[in-house]
């Protein structure tokens, strides 16, 4: 994590305590996360929502805090886990009871073969003789209708758990996207990185990582509204995954960020894809749905790293940042690449020493 970052998380972590304290709100992490969320203001109506309170002189209270947290952060997918692990749970406890029953019925059979057979080692009457068959018949009847009624229960179980198989390959996918955009989120980024990362470092194979940040994004959303901004990241989104292919994987970083992962590309072949992505960007009149307006152009910054034997998720992300960072600085709407970067740095470093001199 570079400084600016840490400073820029410990100034929310510092207001979303402040906010806690001053609103008489226990700082359990729920509402730490609602505040901090708050403080990032990443999202624009959950924080319309809490300045109102804010604006009529009042303060959130606990009940409230917990509402907004369960409308706008807890998340849907924790239920449907739940919910997925619950029903797990009741499958296995029936299995366990059918098992249980089949075995009591199954160890009062050998119970009844064991007698019958110290009954058939000694003489005995036609009579008695019949009158074992018919017990023992009556009794391979009741272990043969135990069986079936085992078997019964465990097919069920056995479709059931393949249709909770499913639910819970549906949750895991789920957890992975953004609900925005419905590219990737943070969480599906960090293991998408660690794997092509792992992969790079045995394979050899080049591996790059770009970072695209939208210009001015905040005086676009300051003008036009965060409805239309939403839109925006949409079709950030969708840009983005159209011009990648193959084991790439696009997502959301945060905010309005975005990140690419690209597999066996070389760092000129990155900054042909961010180029294009670029260049897409720019290109789009945007319109606004309802009314047709004419709402400008978007553009992004773009930052390229390239894997380096050793590199960390935390290094080669730092490295990209610094690149757009560097493209921000040069005044926005640009890629730059860490090989141009160590350019730009190494003339800067010329000029300085020939003005010392
Ligand atoms: P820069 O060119 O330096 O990146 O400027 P910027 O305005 O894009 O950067 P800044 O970090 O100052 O502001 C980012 C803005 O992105 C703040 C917020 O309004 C907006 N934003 C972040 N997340 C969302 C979101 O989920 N929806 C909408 N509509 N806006 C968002
Ligand atoms: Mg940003
Ligand atoms: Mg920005």
């Amino acid at each position: 994590m570079s400084e600016h970052e840490f400073k820029r998380a410990l100034g929310y972590a510092n207001s979303a305590f402040d906010l806690l304290k001053r609103s008489a709100i226990p700082p359990y992490p729920q509402f730490y996360e609602l505040l901090y969320t708050y403080a990032t203001g990443v999202n624009p109506t959950l924080n319309n929502r809490i300045n109102a309170i804010f604006r009529n002189g009042n303060t959130p209270s606990e009940n409230l805090a917990e509402a907004l947290y369960n409308e706008f952060l807890k998340s849907d997918v924790n239920d449907r886990m739940t919910n997925v692990s619950e029903r797990m749970h009741a499958r296995i406890e029936a299995v366990h009871e059918a098992i249980d029953s089949a075995m009591t019925t199954a160890n009062a059979y050998s119970g009844s073969l064991q007698t019958a057979s110290g009954d058939l080692e000694r003489d005995i009457s036609p009579v008695a003789m019949k009158a074992l068959a018919d017990r023992l018949l009556s009794e391979t009847r009741r272990m043969q209708e135990t069986n079936i009624a085992l078997e019964k229960k465990l097919e069920a179980s056995r479709d059931d758990l393949a249709s909770l198989q499913r639910d819970l390959d549906d949750v895991r996918r789920e957890s992975m996207l953004d609900p925005l955009t419905k590219i990737s989120n943070r969480k599906g980024f960090d293991d998408g990185l660690d794997a092509a990362i792992a992969e790079a470092s045995v394979s050899n194979d080049p591996l790059c990582l770009m970072i695209v940040d939208i210009d001015n994004f905040k005086s676009f959303n300051d003008t036009y509204g965060h409805q239309t901004g939403d839109q925006v990241l949409r079709l950030v989104a969708m840009t983005l995954k159209s011009n990648i292919k193959g084991k790439d994987l696009a997502a959301r970083y945060g905010g309005e960020e975005f990140v690419a992962i690209l597999p066996s590309t070389d760092i000129e072949g990155a900054v042909i894809v961010a180029e294009n992505i670029r260049r897409a960007l720019q290109a789009k009149q945007l319109l606004k749905r309802s009314t047709n307006e004419k709402l400008g152009r978007i553009t992004a910054s773009f930052g390229v790293a390239t894997y380096c034997a050793g590199d960390t998720p935390a290094s080669l992300i730092e490295r990209a940042d610094r690149c757009l960072y560097a493209a921000k600085h040069a005044g926005r709407n640009r890629v730059i690449s860490e090989t141009e970067l160590a350019d730009i740095l190494a003339k800067a470093a010329l000029v300085a020493g020939a003005s010392a001199a």
